[in-house]
């Protein structure tokens, strides 16, 4: 399993596409309303694009009107890494994927209840599988 720091830039840059690089190496954000994910309301499992660590679950995913997946809260709260992020001119609280290391994007306390948290997470960072559909599919 790769750990944080363990992969060299060049590896991260021949695996990832260029926006999961920019975004979870270079810590940029994807436009608002852009995104796979921002709009996906089917059930299922969102993994880290970096790693595949599983770190959100489609129950805690919430209409936030943002532009970007957002979320109540992590499946495992030691899965992600939370620091104070400075940049451009704004006092927010970045969220990594512990794993890799990979910027997934930042955290508000202005979210649903029971937690009040919002995970703002950029689509670029995710990969989703969804729920294993029943029978429908079959003729
Ligand atoms: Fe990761």
């Amino acid at each position: 399993m790769p750990r944080k720091g363990i992969k060299a830039d060049a590896e991260w840059r021949k695996e990832l596409s260029e926006t999961q690089y920019q975004v979870l190496r270079k810590k940029e954000t994807e436009p608002p309303f852009a995104g796979e994910y921002w709009n996906n309301h089917k059930k299922g499992i969102y993994y880290c694009a970096g790693c595949g660590a599983p770190l959100f679950n489609s129950e805690t995913k919430f209409d936030s009107g943002t532009g970007w997946p957002s979320f109540s809260a992590p499946i495992k709260k030691e899965d992600i890494d939370a620091e104070k992020d400075v940049s451009y001119g704004m006092v927010r609280t970045e969220v990594q994927c512990k794993q890799c290391g990979g910027h997934l994007g930042h955290l508000f306390d202005d979210g649903p209840k029971p937690t009040g948290r919002r995970y703002c997470i950029n689509s670029a960072s995710l990969k989703f599988k969804p729920e294993k559909e029943k029978e429908e599919k079959k003729e």
